[in-house]
């Protein structure tokens, strides 16, 4: 074959659809009845965005992101993912001035230049959820609480929520400094990317996923016991509220965002070993410093991102069907083609779901297509049939066929209406 898709991405096929879309559904519902509302911003932004929102030290920002020039001034990035947009649209239409907090959730493309895995692919969708403008502990717990409600709706069983709380960027100052002094003789038989994590953003080595560098981080200092009291009483309130709607956590010093906007809780839903998805299904945090970043108004925020295609290795891949059509209009010839076609209009119009031949088959072929695409009634319409004005009907479950007059659209939908 001539063309395969890109290396990373994915055909979602016909069979597919109906999962998807429900996942899609399911995601608006759950979001819509906790007052979240839809937001859909462009596939690319400006470079500096993520630059910016997402962090010049990240993994993103250094190695997987798609960028492109339009011309020497312009460079565009398409979106990694969903947090830098939203927060940039909040800023440019002055959703600062609506009542606080606001909601917003979304269902996106993001690419990122990665290694292609099972489960890790260039092009991914994501649905995210973001609180905008509220400092309170329940902002944290209710952006959690929505993805645990959904991960549980969709039926996935086994996962457990990480928590942890990555201070402010003043608690992270004093912690940085430890941190960096007990990594200090451990460097050289680290990672190439956790050397320079070091300086640029040092809690990020905790979460490298070489085993090796897992293995040197024995008895480091860990940001959760050099908490600011600010930022304790913050991260107590989190935990409270989790509490006391009963949803299970464990606290994971290890699970960072380690910037300076990102404050306080990081969150992490990782799949049980039962599970066929071995990689995070949701990821999220706390963000009080990135409107200010972005150059907006100092302004807090909590949010996640869930990977629908991990959630789908999570639940298994499902097959279906399209629904059955009501009807199928089988002309015999260019003039019965042509009343068809007229027909095939009316019944759409009424709202019914009508196909008709577009390939010029005979009654025979004709019979057998209907009966693929599982048709509930046949309307053949021959010359002869023309002729006289009536077309014959057949109902395919029962065998039944009457004559119904040619012109009796009223006639017909009454007899495929169930
Ligand atoms: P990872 O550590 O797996 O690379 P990440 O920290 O880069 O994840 P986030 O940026 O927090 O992930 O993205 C949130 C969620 O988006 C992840 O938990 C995952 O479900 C999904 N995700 C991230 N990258 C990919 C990818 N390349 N392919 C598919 N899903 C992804
Ligand atoms: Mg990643």
């Amino acid at each position: 074959m001539k063309y395969s898709l890109p290396k990373g991405t994915k055909d979602v096929l016909p069979s597919q659809i109906q999962q998807w879309n429900n996942i899609g559904q399911k995601a608006a519902a759950l979001a819509g009845r906790m007052g979240f509302k839809e937001i859909i911003t462009p596939e690319f932004e400006s470079t500096e965005l993520f630059v910016r929102g997402v962090g010049q030290g990240t993994d993103i920002v250094t190695k997987e992101m798609y960028t492109f020039a339009r011309n020497d001034k312009d460079s565009f990035t398409l979106k990694p993912e969903g947090t830098a947009p939203v927060i940039r649209a909040y800023i440019q239409n002055g959703m600062g001035s609506e009542p606080q907090p606001v909601k917003l959730f979304y269902i996106t493309s993001c690419y990122r230049a990665e290694n292609p895995q099972k489960g890790r692919l260039r092009q991914f969708h994501q649905f995210g959820a973001e609180i905008i403008g509220s400092h309170s502990p329940y902002a944290d717990a209710e952006v959690i609480g929505l993805a645990d409600n959904f991960l549980k709706e969709m039926g996935v069983g086994d996962y457990t929520l990480n928590i942890n709380s990555v201070g402010c960027p003043k608690c992270r100052a004093n912690y940085y400094a430890l941190l960096r002094e007990f990594l200090k003789d451990k460097k050289a038989a680290l990672c190439e990317d956790c050397r320079s994590r070091i300086d640029l953003n040092p809690m990020r080595v905790l979460d490298c996923k070489n085993e090796n560098c897992q293995a040197k981080l024995e008895g480091a200092p860990m940001m959760i016991d050099n908490l600011c009291d600010e930022c304790a009483e913050h991260f107590a309130g989190v935990k409270a509220a989790l509490d006391a709607a009963g949803m299970d956590y464990v606290v994971n010093p290890k699970i960072v965002r380690g910037l300076d906007y990102y404050t306080n809780t990081a969150f992490e839903f990782i799949p049980g070993e039962s599970s066929s998805s071995q990689s995070t299904l949701c990821a999220g945090g706390r963000y009080d410093g990135l409107c200010e970043e972005l150059g907006g108004e100092a302004t807090p925020g909590v949010g996640f991102g869930l990977g629908i295609e991990r959630l789908i290795i999570a639940v298994g891949e499902k097959q279906s069907e399209y629904p059955p059509a009501d009807i199928y209009l089988a002309p015999l010839g260019e003039r019965a083609a042509g009343a068809a076609f007229a027909t095939r209009q009316k019944l759409i119009e009424a709202g019914y779901s009508a196909q008709t031949d577009l390939m010029g088959r005979s009654l025979k072929a004709q019979m057998k297509y209907a009966d693929k695409i599982r048709a509930r009634y046949v309307l053949i319409i021959g010359e002869d049939e023309l002729d006289h004005g009536k077309y014959i009907l057949r109902n395919m479950e029962t065998k039944q066929q009457e004559e119904i007059p040619a012109d009796d659209i009223a006639g017909i939908i009454s007899k495929i209406a169930k």
